[in-house]
């Protein structure tokens, strides 16, 4: 069966003068609803992945496929979160959480004849993870985590079939990172879109995701594809049994060894 986002022997070269690929002969496929995480050092090519698979940069060769369709542009079926936050100051959390049903159709051309659907619907995303009571709350006026889980909200508002996450975590505290693991976990086994999660926390990959594709750089490529077979819904003492501290250790090494190999 074709999954729902392959990538068919993809490379991209930024500039003609550029002496390695971002992205080399790199294939792979994710099923419909699966959880994947891309790990690895610096420079390695995972936001240039993140690029090409949602047609932000188009490749040098290779076929990049989501949905069944070619990617030919910037694909509208994508929900994505970044590590900063890039909520709008001027606008209540409900209102920040709404905003891709103001951009994206066929949700904007009925907004205003449907929006106290589309109102419940942002509240039920808020109270999964945690944000009930706090829908006419301004940014500032909430914590860093609180933020981040209504960024989370925001990429899944319009219930896009492929959610892209870049670090989203990655400016948190350790004890706040592991909440929200646990409120991404939660929702994704209640919506169960396609993840693509690009971390450099280790754990937080082992975590959450149902497979871990490690990259190397110079050429940008995959070099071990593994899959996680913790049983869901996870626990976070989960993190610290054997097989996930050996999983985290085997990414690790792999990990260490292509930084030394770059060097
Ligand atoms: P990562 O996200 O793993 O840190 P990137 O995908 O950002 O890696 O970068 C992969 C390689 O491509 C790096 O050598 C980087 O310098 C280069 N690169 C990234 N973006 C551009 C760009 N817009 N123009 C030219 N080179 C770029």
């Amino acid at each position: 069966m074709a999954g729902f986002v392959e990538l068919d022997r993809v490379s991209l070269r930024y500039n003609e003068e550029d002496s390695a690929l971002a992205l080399y002969q790199t294939s792979f496929s994710v099923e419909q609803g699966e959880f994947i995480a891309v790990v690895g050092p610096s420079g390695c090519g995972k936001s240039t992945l993140m690029k090409v698979v949602t047609g932000l940069w188009p490749p040098t060769a290779g076929n990049v496929i989501v949905g069944g369709k070619p990617v030919k542009g910037p694909l509208s079926i994508v929900g994505m979160a970044f590590q900063s936050s890039s909520l709008l100051p001027w606008r209540t959390i409900l209102s920040n959480v709404m905003l891709p049903l103001e951009i994206v159709q066929p949700y904007a051309s009925r907004l205003s004849k449907d929006r106290e659907q589309f109102e419940a619907k942002a509240r039920d995303l808020l109270e999964l993870v945690g944000l009930k009571g706090y829908e006419d709350k301004y940014p500032w006026q909430l914590s860093g985590g609180m933020q981040q889980r209504t960024q989370i909200c925001r990429a899944l508002i319009h219930e896009p079939s492929l959610l892209m996450l870049d670090e989203p975590f990655g400016a948190l505290d350790m004890f706040t990172r592991e909440e929200l693991w646990l409120a991404l976990q939660d929702l994704w086994l209640a919506r169960r879109p396609t993840v693509i999660l690009v971390t450099h926390d280790l754990r937080e990959a082992a975590f959450l995701a149902d497979r871990v594709l490690v990259m190397s750089a110079r050429p940008g490529r995959i070099i071990l594809d593994r899959k996680v077979s913790t049983a869901r819904p996870r626990k976070l003492d989960s993190t610290y049994e054997p097989a996930t501290v050996e999983l985290v250790h085997e990414l690790r090494e792999h990990i260490s060894a292509a930084r030394a190999k770059a060097a």
